[in-house]
């Protein structure tokens, strides 16, 4: 067996999260340390947080090793995590350090004790009230009693740190050692669920039986939207929490996990730990410590409470599991469906795959039998599927600058009429995508990216969808300086919402774009408000695509349902009817049907055609057969290599070089496409460039990659990501 524990003074090589390409060797410190313990360990000057990995190579000169400085609180890393994590390296050709900052997320892991003061609003009032005052007294009775650290506080208040403690001096705010973490409320698995129907209770069981098996399993839970996945697989948690075992549950849009964590406290009787970029430093301290104790039994979160440091893991939910915010595309680019499958293999736990349309790779692999699969195929109780049909834009009446065409607009009129809703949908945030010049015909660019600025008349600023980019309306063409001639094309949500607004100036309309929240929380807030019946006409880009549920929703018209159909990209017809499906899927889950409309101008499409007959399956095996014929993903193995830089002669010189050096990638008959500019070629003023590698689905492909790159010298101007499996090819 492997030695677990190692004595103060013993060899213990560590990984640390610094970017090193190798463990380094210490010694144990006072008191020894177990395999896997959290170390504060010196690197020249400073401290730095590592983890023990193994004992000690002793390839150093023994009388210069250095000793640990301490051994940290947090429990030990288990060896099913830093398994995963290795694997996860590997399999994205990650440098571990990179991969240990995933999972290392807790804010004090390794800070020194002052960081553990917090703040709390105090009884008394400021002396003398200030503007930066009053925005520190604002957040801290937004949150209610919730406390903060230091640096966070003054951030989410935006004001200096000096406010705060200010503030601390006279007693308005209260500065205090940051209490131990209240261990979550205890969550009870025999709460009785809603009465299951017969399918929904087969599938129930089939999952439980699963979970007390104990080993490995996964299952694709495909049912169309409104037919009890989430009943079903909360009784896989159910049985998941009463063996004992800790439960994940994976949300691709953090806007849903409030109407979630509400089912979870109705069925359990208490809330479970969150874990997203909305929660506070506090929170994020307390789920990662519980999370490794065991005392959080249920996380719900977004992809990154996958690399969180589970004690006893049984299972793992990803939601919506098509969706592709699942991929993570910045920093270590991996996609969380699949990770997920790959932490719960090595934990002998389950995972569950749910959606009403499966990602194509999760398709195959249960076409395979990787993976089980459970249909549920009729919604639940009187709620039927929408009826869908599409609307022939080349026929309908639409006079220029107007999108809602005449039979769309009787259909939204009759259902206001009734006091049911309508939803519009238009996936391009903004007033319009592009603005125009119509004495000079010049387009306004984004000066960063190989994008344009997109008018959003809400904020009053044209803004780059690609780097955040933002800047006034201009009065004058910035190319031919002529005055007033600037002209917005094509509509965003924005410019459909005022179309609404004239067509049906009776009707209360709400726009749910992503852009137009200050924060999650006021989304949330949004959502919950247009779900008991806050408006008449619900305007959105695929955010509304996502799980949200509206009961008096009854009409979907999809405004342009041609968008997604265009460009190259072999994953564009997957994209358009899963997302088509989610959006008409909203329509009709209360008691009254629902219908779905599709503006387009090309009916007869197979991806339209597929999309309106529901033939999911016989859409998926035509699918299924161009990319097995095109040897892509699932049935072939991808990764893309982005080279960026300021200097767009640099990035293709490098791209060329590359793939001159492609002798590794043949040896394993991969073939090299490019370079090319990449799908947006130049973003915060970095131009990149893109290859693609394409091999076998049995190809050792990341050994091949690793070696490949590892030919060429990359100037320090330029950064280079290796993507596997990219989400377009
Ligand atoms: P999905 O996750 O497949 O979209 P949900 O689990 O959200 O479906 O179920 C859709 C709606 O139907 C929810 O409001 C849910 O509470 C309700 N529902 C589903 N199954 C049952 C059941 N067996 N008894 C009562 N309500 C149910
Ligand atoms: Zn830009």
């Amino acid at each position: 067996m492997a030695q677990d524990f190692f004595h103060e003074g013993e060899l213990v090589a560590v990984l640390t999260t610094q970017p090193l390409d190798r463990l380094l060797d210490y010694r144990a410190p006072e008191g020894g340390c177990w395999l896997g313990a959290f170390l504060e360990v010196p690197l020249g000057p400073r401290r730095v947080l590592g983890v023990v990995w193994g004992p000690g190579r002793g390839d150093f000169d023994p009388g210069k090793v250095r000793p640990a400085t301490r051994v940290l609180e947090a429990a030990p890393l288990r060896e099913e995590m830093r398994l995963f994590l290795g694997r996860a390296a590997d399999y994205t050709l990650t440098p571990m350090p990179a991969m240990l900052r995933l999972a290392t997320r807790a804010p004090d892991l390794g800070a020194p004790p002052a960081a553990r003061r917090v703040y709390r609003l105090g009884e008394r009032a400021p002396d003398r009230m200030t503007d930066a005052r009053a925005k520190v007294i604002a957040v801290l009775e937004e949150f209610g009693g919730a406390a903060f650290q230091l640096g966070e506080l003054a951030e989410m208040a935006g004001v200096g740190t000096a406010v705060v403690k200010g503030l601390a001096k006279q007693g308005a705010v209260v500065e205090e050692e940051a209490p131990r973490d209240a261990p979550y409320p205890p969550l009870d698995p025999d709460i009785p669920g809603k009465p299951l129907t017969e399918a929904q209770a087969g599938a129930a069981e089939t999952l439980k039986r699963g979970l007390r098996a104990g080993s490995y399993g996964a299952t694709l839970l495909r049912g169309v939207t409104g037919s009890g996945k989430t009943e079903v697989y909360l009784e896989a948690v159910a049985e998941c929490l009463r063996l004992n075992r800790q439960a994940l549950v994976l949300l691709p849009e953090i806007a849903l996990t409030g109407e979630f964590l509400e089912r979870v406290e109705a069925r359990f009787g208490a809330r479970p730990a969150e874990w997203h970029s909305g929660i506070t430093q506090t929170e994020r301290r307390r789920a990662w410590h519980m999370v490794a104790s065991g005392d959080a039994r249920l996380v719900v979160g977004a992809r990154s409470a996958l690399f969180l440091p589970f004690r006893e893991l049984g299972l793992i939910v990803v939601d919506e599991e098509h969706d592709t915010s699942y991929k993570q595309d910045e920093g270590v680019l991996y996609n969380a469906r699949d990770m997920a499958v790959l932490r719960a293999s090595i934990n002998g736990a389950q995972v569950i795959l749910a959606s009403a349309t499966p990602s194509l790779e999760s398709w195959a692999n249960a076409e395979a039998g990787k993976y089980a699969r459970l249909d549920l195929t009729d919604r639940f109780g009187p709620a039927e599927l929408p009826t869908m049909r599409a609307l022939d834009m080349r026929v309908e009446d639409l006079p220029p600058g107007r999108w809602i065409g005449g039979t769309l607009s009787r259909a939204v009129e009759e259902r206001i009429g009734r006091g049911e809703q309508a939803l519009l949908f238009l996936n391009r945030r903004g007033y319009a995508p592009v603005t125009i010049c119509r004495a000079c015909g010049h387009q306004i660019g984004c000066p960063n990216c190989d994008a344009r600025l997109v008018e959003h008349r809400f904020l009053r600023r044209l803004m780059c969808h690609q780097c955040g980019e933002t800047r006034p309306i201009p009065e004058a063409c910035p190319e031919c300086k002529v005055e007033g001639k600037l002209a917005p094309v094509g509509p965003g949500v924005e410019r459909l919402a005022e179309e609404a607004a004239a067509r049906f100036p009776d009707a209360r309309i709400a726009v749910l774009s992503s852009d137009l929240y200050g924060s999650a929380r006021a989304l949330k807030a949004h959502v919950a408000q247009i779900a008991e019946g806050g408006a008449d006409i619900v305007i959105g880009t695929q955010l509304v695509a996502k799980g949200h549920n509206f009961p008096l929703l009854t009409l979907v018209g999809v405004i342009d349902a041609d968008l997604g159909l265009q460009g190259s990209d072999l994953r564009a017809a997957e994209r358009t009817f899963q997302l088509m499906r989610q959006v008409a899927g909203r329509a009709g889950r209360g008691e009254a049907k629902g219908e779905a409309m599709l503006q387009t101008y090309q009916p007869e499409h197979p991806v339209i055609r597929a999309i309106l007959s529901g033939d999911e399956e016989g859409f998926w095996r035509a699918e299924a057969e161009e990319r097995r014929a095109a040897g892509v993903p699932p049935y072939g193995r991808m990764a893309g290599i982005v080279l960026s830089s300021p200097n767009a002669a640099e990035v293709f010189d490098l791209g060329a070089a590359l793939a001159r050096a492609d002798r590794p990638l043949r040896r394993i008959g991969a073939q090299v496409f490019g370079p090319a500019p990449a799908p947006i070629a130049r973003v915060r003023g970095r131009h990149r460039v893109r290859l693609l590698v394409k091999a076998a689905k049995s190809a050792p492909i990341q050994a091949a990659l690793a070696e490949w790159v590892a030919q060429v010298k990359v100037p320090p101007n330029v950064r280079l990501a290796i993507d596997i499996d990219p989400q377009s090819f």
